[in-house]
């Protein structure tokens, strides 16, 4: 569901950025389970909560039918809330349960919830219980979903930042040239297509062997330590970087692989830090970014000169913006991003026009007075502010469905143009 919080403390916007410390409207990070589930084949995603979490996640993923769904809700009834004990018994039932009907599952994750939360039900002391039992058949592990502590793409972070701990050590690698990096990590979930696409671009380059986190199965996650490099697919993964580091790799800084200049800039940072020049990749690429290019050209004539209103939602938003402004000339009112990561995106602050108007963190009301006073052509937010700004006139886009969607790369840029270009598509249509 939507979780609605008042943190009532206005922050003054000293650099430029308005920072908005006021109430929330956004989905809690249960949300990922939809796109990773699909992602680790041979996982399960156990929520441990209510039935509001239960169905928040059959209604989000319920446009896709599994026979054999790989989440799940372990549901918190009140007559829990009577004792810690019992509720960890009927965790542990549940799960025992689930693993003899489904003896496939190698990967357990305990989703922490707001309910979990409340009645202080420790889940790492569980997956620790459990792995115990399952003698290493299955490895559980957990993180919180929970609307308290994070909002929808935060829930993917928290469950990457859980797994560090549990790759593979790397094995002593041959010592690379100097100054080169010895091994690529790619981070954030990715759509197999897009994962398959980005493996030729990077082994076309000369980049041998990049992984993945995470990866298909979870058996064959990728190794660390110290010397491989790391590059983030996804601009919400502050907690899983810093896990990383903590293993010993390093983030190779690069703008995100949105649209064709943050695919080029993207793989040109890889390149460098292997060694490799710019112009092995634009010699590579070529192609794809004239194929890319002209398909943009066609959704550019509904977006060019339009003015857009980002509502903080994905931590998507700056790269997008970028994108929108650059490659197809929109014209930015508000960037609006729940948590501004100024190291992670600081290629992508370079590249915004000057003056663009960031802000950081949500005062929903605020907010909605400064998209109504400004009539944008098209808003971007959560489901919660979709209708009413719809009922009252305003062309809107969903930013959940910017997460669903495979969006990043070459072959999706025109895609990812086209999200934002069917709302309005749709409203001259309907006008004409
Ligand atoms: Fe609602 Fe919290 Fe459950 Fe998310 S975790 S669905 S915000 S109760």
């Amino acid at each position: 569901m939507n979780a609605r919080q008042a943190i009532p403390i206005p922050i003054a916007a000293a650099d430029g950025v308005l920072r908005e410390r006021g109430q929330r409207e956004v989905f809690c990070g249960l949300t990922g389970i939809v796109w990773l589930h699909r992602k680790i084949q041979d996982a399960f995603f156990l929520v441990v909560g209510s039935r509001t979490c239960a169905h928040l996640l059959q209604s989000a993923a319920g446009v896709m039918i599994f026979a054999e769904p790989r989440f799940g809700t372990a549901i918190i009834d009140e007559r829990d809330l009577a004792g810690l004990a019992d509720a960890n018994a009927e965790l542990d039932a549940v799960v025992e349960r689930l693993l003899a009907r489904r003896p496939e599952i190698r990967m357990l994750f305990l989703v922490g919830s707001c309910p979990s939360e409340v009645i202080k039900l420790d889940l790492a002391r569980a997956a620790e219980r459990l792995n115990a039992r399952h003698h290493g058949a299955v490895r559980v592990l957990n993180y919180s979903g929970s609307g308290i502590e994070t909002t929808f793409t935060q829930g993917e972070d928290a469950c990457l930042a859980a797994l560090v701990p549990q790759l593979p050590p790397l094995p002593q690698a041959p010592a690379a040239p100097a100054g080169a990096a010895s091994s690529l990590m790619v981070v954030g979930a990715l759509p197999d297509i897009v994962e398959d696409q980005f493996t030729r671009l990077l082994q076309a380059i000369g980049i041998a062997s990049p992984c993945f986190l995470p990866a298909r199965r979870a058996g064959s996650m990728p190794a660390v330590g110290a010397g491989p490099r790391y590059l983030l697919a996804q601009p919400f993964l502050g907690d899983t970087a810093r896990a990383l580091e903590a293993r010993g790799a390093q983030r190779i800084a690069a703008p995100f692989p949105f649209g064709v200049e943050g695919t080029t800039g993207w793989l040109q940072a890889a390149a460098a830090a292997f060694g490799i020049g710019h112009d092995v990749v634009d010699r590579v690429t070529a192609t794809a970014r004239e194929r890319a290019t002209a398909a943009l050209a066609r959704q550019r004539r509904w977006l060019e000169g339009r003015r857009i209103f980002f509502f903080p939602d994905s931590q998507l938003e700056i790269p997008l913006a970028r994108f929108l402004s650059r490659e197809l000339g929109m014209q930015l009112i508000e960037v609006g991003t729940p948590y501004l990561h100024r190291q992670h995106l600081a290629e992508e602050l370079a590249l915004l026009p000057p003056g663009t108007a960031l802000s950081e963190g949500q005062d929903v009301d605020r907010q909605l007075d400064r998209c109504r006073r400004a009539q944008p052509d098209l808003t971007v937010c959560g489901l919660g502010l979709a209708n009413p700004l719809e009922a009252e006139g305003l062309a809107t886009k969903w930013s959940i469905e910017l997460v669903f969607s495979p969006v990043h790369g070459y072959e999706q840029a025109a895609d990812l143009a086209a999200l934002f270009a069917r709302p309005l598509e749709r409203r001259q249509r309907l006008a004409a």
